[in-house]
């Protein structure tokens, strides 16, 4: 970024010049003037970390008033490519925002001028206005979702390969909308992490989870089992942030009586990039009494070094190293050494996305303990997850 600096009476732009440059004011004086019938009218004095010139390049129009140094002044530039950047990366509603408030302050000045000038097009404003609008939309009827009775937890088994039984679940969230239909967690999860919503959508998720845990342990124990059942439960980037979020997880989990122990925590890769962040997490979440679990593991840049730094308890290999195991014999060496390196470091590993017989067998013969996929089973409601229970597919 570019410096400038001006001497108290010079003149940074004048009305009607064209907007290449933004300012901020590191330090001195600018005021913001502009001729109104014949004569100069002050708007305005702005002072140190106030911004200069930000409408211009925004909506490439010329300056609509002059500004002035009334002091020595240091200038920081931000230019049009650094500035628009910045918004075109921004949230839609954001956007949509910053145009109405430009449109309005535009519109103020050419009113207090006296020349009507035309409004502005409209397209870009339409365009904000209707991702902004549906995306509120959508955040408001979320959030009413959680009232009522629409975000359903659905769960996916995961079979022990070394005893045929099921051994624990994932639980998978839904969204079934009275008119859009089945949202499905892909987007609207994505949705509540932009907004605090997924506190309140994971602690849901909580609630629901350990209250159906407690029937599954008790269908569990009645059809043989003697380890206990676990649950994992996704955890978003933000839930991490929120402090109280592990404290009232716990509470929730211990009103159901079962132990904490029952239930792995599946962060991603994606929050373990500030390593010293996810260390302190971790620490925390096992002081809760729960486990941890690295979900997606091998699709991320760095992989290897949050497996190896992080203290998890278990790891879960992604769908992708097993979708082609069949014909891939890179794969295949892949998925062998990953297993092993995960036993190594006395890690549970539980391969994702099994479908076929042969992917099945493949993971067998590495005496990788647990798998989960549609060869075991999809998501289900909690009743289907019963019957399953008593009566799992024969996957040993
Ligand atoms: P994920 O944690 O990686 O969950 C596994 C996804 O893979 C699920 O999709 C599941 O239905 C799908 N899947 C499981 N087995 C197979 C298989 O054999 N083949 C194929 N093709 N797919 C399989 P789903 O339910 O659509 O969930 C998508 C993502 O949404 C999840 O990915 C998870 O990141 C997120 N999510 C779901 N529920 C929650 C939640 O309650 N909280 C948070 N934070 N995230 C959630
Ligand atoms: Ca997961
Ligand atoms: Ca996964």
């Amino acid at each position: 970024m570019d410096i400038r600096n001006l001497r108290a009476g010079e003149t940074l732009f004048k009305e009607g010049d064209a907007a290449d440059t933004a300012y901020i004011i590191e330090e001195g004086e600018i005021e913001i003037s502009t001729m109104t019938e014949g004569s100069n009218v002050v708007i305005c004095s702005l002072g140190d970390g106030d911004i200069v010139g930000e409408m211009g390049i925004i909506d490439d129009e010329p300056r609509t008033a002059t500004a002035t140094a009334t002091k020595d002044t240091r200038l920081v530039c931000v230019t049009r490519n650094q500035l628009t950047d910045r918004i075109s990366e921004a949230d839609d509603i954001l956007k949509l925002l910053v145009k109405v408030l430009l449109d309005r302050y535009r519109s103020g000045l050419s009113k207090m001028k006296g020349d009507n000038r035309p409004p502005p097009p409209g397209e870009v404003v339409a365009e904000y206005m209707h991702h902004g609008i549906t995306k509120m939309r959508l955040e408001a009827e979320l959030r009413q979702a959680l009232a009522t009775d629409e975000l359903k937890v659905f769960y996916q088994p995961i079979g022990d390969l070394h005893s045929g039984k099921i051994a624990g679940f994932e639980a998978l969230t839904r969204w079934f909308h009275p008119t859009r239909g089945f949202i499905s967690p892909g987007l609207f999860i994505s949705l509540a992490e932009e907004t605090d919503l997924i506190v309140p959508v994971g602690l849901h998720v909580f609630k629901q989870a350990s209250a159906d845990m407690v029937r599954l342990q008790k269908v569990a124990e009645a059809a043989g089992h003697n380890p206990p059942l676990f649950m994992s439960i996704n955890i978003s980037g933000r839930q991490v942030i929120n402090d109280q979020f592990l404290s009232e997880a716990a509470k929730i989990v211990d009103e159901t009586g079962l132990p904490r122990d029952q239930f792995k925590l599946e962060i991603t890769e994606s929050f373990a990039i500030d390593v010293t962040a996810a260390e302190n997490w971790i620490k925390q979440a096992h002081e809760h009494g729960f486990k941890v679990s690295l979900d997606d593991f091998g699709t991320g840049v760095s992989s290897l070094e949050t497996l190896y730094r992080l203290d998890l308890d278990v790891a879960k290999v992604d769908r992708a190293f097993v979708i082609d195991l069949a014909d891939n014999q890179r794969n295949r060496q892949l998925t062998r050494d990953i297993v092993a390196m995960i036993q190594r470091l006395g890690l549970e590993v539980i391969v994702e996305g099994v479908e076929e017989r042969s992917q099945l067998e493949f993971i067998k013969a590495l005496d990788c303990q647990y798998a989960q996929g549609y060869i075991i089973g999809e998501s289900m409601p909690v009743d289907d997850i019963e019957a399953l229970i008593r009566n799992p597919p024969d996957f040993s």
